[in-house]
């Protein structure tokens, strides 16, 4: 096996699995145990705050359930998600609804749920939630400025500080309790001071607020936590030396601090074993190895999209001999379904269809965003192994 990083535990373990069991490919296996390793390891890094886990990494049942036993808080972005996270044993006050985009009947659904925090970026979803949600918390996405994450929002979400101020103040007179801010520095976010920025245009609003009689008290500061791709992420300490002295400094009274991470609880928990399905060398200009795999864009590798995400790969089978670039492509008639064409990627020159190549790290926004149909292909098969064991497999 070419290993760049040093195999973690959760590999081992899920290799392990893959021998026993031998899948069919391709599939995704989360290692519970790592889950949990992940959120400790965040609670420990940010003492007292409150986590929400972003489900839309990875919303398999037995993650959630995982989590609710953890004393986890969820983030979720419509009533499907809502479901999920009641089904798994999670209380309605533990569910934020995050997503600033939502019907009125969406809403309204939440709120017969029992969720009572919602977030909003616009004085029309605002509305929406004092009609459909009387009395709810809210909190104001805050737009922010900083360094680009591997997968930014761009302009999609947030207001500006003086709107959420006016907003949150709007919202105290419609009935609701205006509760904080929330802001995303933009997901896989490398750069720790990114959300010093953030905190310190957060605090502005909360100073706004407190003169225009509106106190504010919670300041969600969103997920962006990074994963060790190719490339390593910070640490959770890493990050929280970042963002907790910027908390005293810009701060008076320290706001409760909630967190929303999500690609940093399940990412490297995942592994995806797909299989080679056809080596090409196509002549162009210069001639290319092509290989395609039996996972690409639309059955779990979204995030490859711009080749943002750079997984790392190793193929499973020894190859003795010596490796060479490749264009790497998923098994769908789609133009755009290739994985890595800029991004430089060697595999082995003996590399042959039917060889297992694993995909690290890939717990996060993999299985969520698989197509159901497109070519025919299946949604990715999802297994959950603990102590390395199955306990789930949807
Ligand atoms: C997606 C999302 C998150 C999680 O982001 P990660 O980068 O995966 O940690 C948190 N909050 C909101 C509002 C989101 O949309």
């Amino acid at each position: 096996m070419n290993t760049v990083n040093p195999v973690s535990p959760a590999v081992d373990r899920i290799r392990a699995f893959l021998a026993d069991h031998d899948p069919p490919t391709p599939c995704l296996v989360i290692d519970i145990d790592t889950v949990l390793d992940n959120y400790r390891s965040l609670a420990e890094a940010f003492p007292g705050a409150r986590i929400q886990y972003a489900v839309k990494a990875n919303p398999a049942g037995a993650v959630l359930r995982a989590l609710v036993g953890e004393g986890a808080a969820f983030d979720v972005a419509s009533p499907a998600e809502i479901r999920r996270c009641l089904a798994a044993g999670a209380r309605p006050q533990s569910v934020s609804y995050g997503n600033p985009i939502k019907k009125p009947a969406d809403i309204a659904f939440a709120h017969s749920a029992g969720v009572d925090e919602f977030c909003f970026d616009s004085l029309a979803d605002l509305e929406n939630i004092a009609e459909h949600a009387p009395g709810a918390r809210v909190l104001a996405r805050l737009a922010v400025d900083g360094p680009e994450s591997a997968t930014p929002f761009g302009h999609k979400f947030g207001c500006d500080a003086e709107e959420a101020a006016e907003l949150l103040s709007r919202a105290g007179h419609l009935g609701l309790r205006p509760t904080g801010l929330s802001f995303h520095v933009g997901s896989q976010q490398l750069d720790p001071g990114a959300w010093e920025l953030a905190i310190g245009a957060a605090a502005k609003v909360f100073e706004a607020s407190s003169a225009g009689g509106t106190a504010l008290r919670s300041l969600n500061i969103g997920g962006g936590f990074g994963v060790d791709y190719r490339a390593a992420a910070p640490s959770p300490h890493e990050y929280a030396a970042s963002v907790l002295p910027a908390l005293r400094s810009h701060f008076e009274c320290p706001p409760e601090l909630v967190l929303e991470p999500g690609r940093a609880i399940v990412g490297a928990a995942g592994l995806i074993r797909g299989e080679v399905v056809l080596v090409a060398n196509r002549r162009g200009e210069a001639e290319r190895r092509w290989v395609y795999l039996d996972i690409g864009r639309y059955n779990g590798l979204a995030e490859t999209e711009n080749e943002a995400i750079a997984y790392q790969l190793e193929v499973v089978e020894d190859h003795p001999e010596p490796d060479g670039p490749v264009i790497i492509a998923g098994p769908t008639c789609d133009g755009d379904d290739v994985l890595y064409q800029r991004t430089p990627y060697r595999l082995p020159l003996s590399l042959r269809p039917g060889d297992q190549i694993d995909i690290l790290a890939t717990g996060a926004y993999t299985a969520s965003y698989s197509s159901i149909a497109f070519n025919g292909i299946e949604p990715l098969r999802t297994y959950c192994v603990s102590e390395g064991r199955l306990i789930s497999a949807e």
